[in-house]
């Protein structure tokens, strides 16, 4: 078993990434297996390198060992663009130039019906599906700074189809998402009603060269991770993810999704939630075994 704690050095970590990370560890050590550490810099607008230190500095302190070396997204391109490289040559992505707004007016037109709401937001109404950007793989193609690329959800189902044929008994096709990998109560009437309520999610976003859902299920599978261990507010991402392994043949995780750390108030802890800040426990003298106890884990 191998487990992974994946935070992004955009802020403090708080009590909602110590009860993840715990969860994590406990899970890998019990079983004799190893837990290892990811910093998820790709938005290099927001991440700090002192955000990062407080990371490593936090999870010392909380007594949760890793396993070296530490991956840092920020050094992965190449791992990404290959992955592009891949879904590009099958046809599954198309180059989009829709701002927000102009897909906040697409969806408002009355053809368009009520939006289907997608792990990232409304699913996407497909404006610039069937648009190319010449025969050139994508990674290398001049993409404009307006551009990012789609997955094509029409050509998926289609590639998905010819798959299910392959000698792994089905699982790597249609049938396999109908039966909802992510979860177990998570079950779909049809391949096609999956592929819908995922919709055409970017994958490589404007201003870098890759976008969060690429980029974990890649390096999930360059880690060796078998057991996710993540909040259930990505519930909905697991979806894109798993149908994103089936694409790349890559291997599905176990997921475990665990219930979210709330204030008083029933709010979810956010990055700006100083006051639940790791760092100002500690300085306030509270002890790692506190911290277990605060999030139930004692
Ligand atoms: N880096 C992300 C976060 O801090 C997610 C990790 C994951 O994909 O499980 O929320």
């Amino acid at each position: 078993m191998r487990t992974r704690f994946a935070p992004s050095p955009t802020g403090p970590l708080h009590l909602g990434h110590a009860y993840s990370a715990i969860l994590a560890h406990d899970m890998a050590r019990r079983a004799g297996g190893e837990f290892v550490l990811r910093i998820e810099d790709i938005d290099q607008s927001r991440a700090r390198s002192e955000w990062e230190e407080m990371i490593y500095d936090d999870l010392e302190w909380l007594g949760l060992g890793w396993s070296k070396p530490v991956m840092r997204q920020s050094e992965r391109t190449p791992a990404y663009a290959a992955a592009l490289d891949t879904l590009w040559e099958s046809d599954l992505l198309y180059p989009c130039s829709c701002t927000r707004r102009d897909i906040e007016a697409a969806l408002s037109a009355p053809q368009e019906g009520v939006p289907v709401e997608g792990p990232d937001g409304p699913v996407y109404p497909g404006t610039c599906r069937g648009r190319h950007c010449g025969d050139l793989p994508c990674s290398m193609c001049e993409r404009p700074t307006d551009i990012h690329l789609r997955l094509d959800m029409g050509t998926t189902r289609g590639y998905l189809d010819k798959r299910i044929d392959k000698p792994d008994g089905g699982t790597f096709g249609l049938a396999f998402l109908e039966t909802g990998p992510a979860h177990r109560g998570d079950v779909f009437t049809s391949a096609d009603e999956y592929l819908t309520r995922v919709g055409d999610v970017v994958l490589a976003r404007r201003d870098m060269s890759t976008s969060y859902h690429l980029s974990v299920v890649v390096d999930d599978a360059a880690q060796g991770i078998t057991h996710v261990v993540r909040g259930e507010d990505l519930f909905e991402a697991t979806r894109i993810h798993v149908l994103l392994q089936r694409l790349l043949g890559l291997p599905t995780p176990v997921y475990h999704h665990h219930r979210l750390i709330r204030d008083e108030t029933g709010k979810r802890l956010a990055k700006r939630d100083d006051a639940r800040a790791i760092a100002k426990f500690r300085a306030d003298g509270v002890t790692p075994a506190d911290i277990r106890r605060m999030v139930g884990l004692a």
